[in-house]
């Protein structure tokens, strides 16, 4: 992917694993990031509460005695697996540009089993599904696009001089900041290349008064609300014209590829979603970081100046 981390740079490995010794310096990380300013009961907003004694990073509101451990509404609340194993889990899955492989993270974490290593991938995976996502707005390029899947047995990147392979199809959006700078994307599968398929997807995320900008199909005509532009002319291609929808296909199809092998129809949407979520946040480690662990969700949604500012 493009200029990734130009303004918040990952650590090393090694510093990485120097900065969180232990399973209490992942704790005490947590416990910061959920109450910089202190100890706030979730049930009662109480500020009086103690950290017991008898029970790992948890805390006793003094007020209504709930009890609230740093991990609550974090991916790693009541796993058996060390939070330190999460951790480095979380960094290596943040910073490796075009993901990992459950059977790459077992060698490089050294767990003992790869039940163990799919199971964390798995619960990182589904965390970058961000819920609170917002709309594209002003100028956002949309096209379509289709992937060669692989069956089960069939061989990488299969298809060349076979009989006829299924696709599947997808749409993409891209928004432009002030007309030129990649921002946000969306991708999603669809069921055909139709007009209502299409519209559907533009007023689904993009916000009223988007400028549409597509290679000219007249499927996306007359979208309700949006101007639709025709990125149409004489003598140039539809990548010199759309340039970011293209670079994100074809970035796209090098991650599925490079880390998997090859799409496969079943895990569509988590491709998708994993390489939205890699590209939204491309620029700021730290919020990628925390958002996998979770802590998003603790701490509120991120703001949309933070994941689009460069
Ligand atoms: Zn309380």
């Amino acid at each position: 992917m493009t200029a990734r981390w130009t303004k918040d740079r990952p650590p090393s490995l090694q510093k990485f694993m120097a900065a969180f010794p232990d399973d209490d310096a992942c704790a005490s990380y947590l416990e910061r990031k959920r109450w910089p300013d202190g100890f706030v009961c979730p049930a009662c907003m109480s500020v009086r509460g103690w950290k017991l004694e008898s029970k790992r990073w948890t805390y006793e509101c003094r007020d209504c005695g709930r009890q609230t451990s740093v991990t609550a509404g974090t991916i790693m609340h009541r796993t058996r697996l060390p939070l330190r194993t999460w951790f480095i889990a979380t960094h290596l899955v943040t910073t490796h540009s075009n993901g990992i492989s459950a059977l790459q993270l077992q060698a490089k974490l050294g767990i003992g089993s790869y039940g163990s290593a799919w199971f964390l991938l798995h619960r990182l995976r589904k965390a970058m599904v961000d819920p609170e996502r917002s709309t594209l707005e002003g100028i956002v390029e949309i096209d379509e696009s289709s992937f060669v899947y692989r069956t089960k047995g069939e061989p990488e990147g299969g298809g060349q001089g076979r009989s006829p392979i299924a696709k599947m199809p997808i749409v993409g959006a891209v928004e432009l900041r002030e007309g030129r700078y990649p921002a946000r994307i969306r991708l999603e599968p669809i069921k055909d290349f139709r007009h209502g398929t299409l519209h559907s997807f533009v007023m689904r995320n993009t916000v009223k008064g988007s400028s549409i900008w597509t290679d000219g199909n007249s499927a996306y005509a007359y979208v309700r609300d949006r101007e639709h532009v025709p990125r149409v002319v004489k003598g140039k291609k539809a990548h010199e014209l759309m340039p970011w929808i293209h670079r994100v296909f074809s970035n796209l199809k090098r991650f599925a590829m490079g880390v998997y092998h090859g799409f496969r129809r079943k895990y569509l949407q988590a491709y998708l979603d994993e390489f939205t979520f890699r590209w939204n946040r491309r620029r700021h480690y730290r919020v990628s970081f925390d958002a996998l662990l979770g802590i998003g969700m603790v701490v509120g949604p991120v703001p949309l100046k933070v994941l689009t500012a460069s």
